[in-house]
């Protein structure tokens, strides 16, 4: 019988959102393909999300719980994997991206020898071939990837799948860390998210500003109307060159790809560079002043109109809209 390893993600020793979404990818893959299904996770005192994991359906869990996994080093991650792989000796294996598996996921698929494809919004099975789709020229093209024989990797773009649900356990098992010695050693974490919200890559809603919002003062009014709707703060390019904010909120082709439900563009002109991060976002609504903008050709709905009048409009119909919730 065919096995596939799913490798969940662990932020702050919770479990994340995106690997209950790659259960779910990977439930529906192990239907098609007659498939057992395992997990994976590695970490640092994972016990807490270990647990969840294992209540989302699988077989097994098999855990890397160290100490050297804090702070992230790819050379440990790949190691454990690997540890991990020997034992369940999967076909297809499957993770949430992240900025961590767009690292240490393709290495492992170097020493394995495996196809691999990253960031996708489905994947399926067909005849012997597993079949990847994922967004390319900035989201214009699906392009459909035949993944033939031998193991094979997929990670998952955030939100392309729902999250499993929770029922009953399954045995978690211990995977001893190899002896590896890394040639990296971290020395300092800083941390550029801006804002209070939640992080921009797994944000269900996001509220970007480009540089329409005219100024650093005015950048202010993408910060209010993100913390009205609780959402992530992005940005353009052009904005991230300027300063205004970090690179780390930076949305696009050489910044995030991102897959919100709702992304408010803020005096954004929708530039093929910045849409190239929003091909899974399932809603966009773009406020510019200029009607021929380039961005209102994707979005679904747009005001046009000047930010500087329409955002504080929006920011004060938002609080009132909760204040009567309340
Ligand atoms: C290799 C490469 C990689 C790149 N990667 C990225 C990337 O990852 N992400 C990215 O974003 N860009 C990227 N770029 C840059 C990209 O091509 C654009 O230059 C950039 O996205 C434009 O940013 P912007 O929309 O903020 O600015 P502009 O294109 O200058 O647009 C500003 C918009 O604001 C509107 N506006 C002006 N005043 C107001 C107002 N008062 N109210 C409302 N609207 C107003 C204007 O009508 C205009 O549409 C990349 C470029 C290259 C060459």
């Amino acid at each position: 019988m065919p096995k596939i390893l799913v490798i969940g993600a662990i932020s702050e020793g919770n479990l994340t959102g995106t690997s209950l979404e790659a259960v779910t990818a990977t439930l529906e893959l192990a239907e098609a393909m007659g498939a057992e299904v395992f997990g994976g996770l590695i970490g640092d005192e994972c016990a807490r999300a270990a647990a969840r994991f294992a209540a989302a359906g699988l077989s097994e869990v098999f855990v890397a719980d160290h100490a050297r996994h804090a702070p992230y080093v790819a050379e440990f991650h790949v190691a454990a994997a690997q540890a991990i792989v020997r034992r369940c000796q999967p076909d297809v294996i499957l993770a949430p991206s992240t900025s961590e598996t767009s690292e240490w996921m393709p290495i492992l698929s170097g020493r394995l020898d495996a196809a691999m494809a990253s960031a996708c919004t489905r994947v399926g099975f067909e005849g012997d071939h597993l079949l990847a789709t994922r967004p390319v020229c900035g989201g214009a093209v699906q392009g459909e990837y035949v993944l033939k024989g031998g193991l094979r990797i997929v990670t998952l773009a955030p939100a392309a799948y729902e999250a499993a649900t929770l029922s009953e356990p399954c045995p978690i098992s211990l995977v001893e860390l190899p002896d590896v010695q890394a040639r990296v050693t971290v020395v300092e974490q800083l941390n550029d998210q801006v804002g209070s919200g939640p992080p921009l890559r797994t944000a269900r809603t996001v509220v970007s500003g480009g540089l329409g919002i005219g100024n650093r003062e005015n950048w202010s009014l993408i910060e209010d109307a993100a913390a009205a709707l609780g959402a992530a703060v992005g940005a353009t390019r052009a904005v991230v060159e300027l300063g205004w904010v970090p690179h780390a909120q930076q949305v696009g082709f050489s910044g995030q790809k991102i897959s919100p439900e709702l992304y408010l563009a803020v005096g954004i002109s929708g530039a093929v560079h910045h849409m190239a991060g929003l091909a899974g976002a399932k809603t966009i609504v773009a406020i510019n002043k200029d009607p021929e903008a380039s961005i209102f050709r994707t979005a679904h709905f747009g005001v046009v109109g000047d930010a500087k009048e329409v955002v504080p409009a929006f920011i004060a119909r938002v609080k009132e809209l909760r204040a009567q919730q309340a």
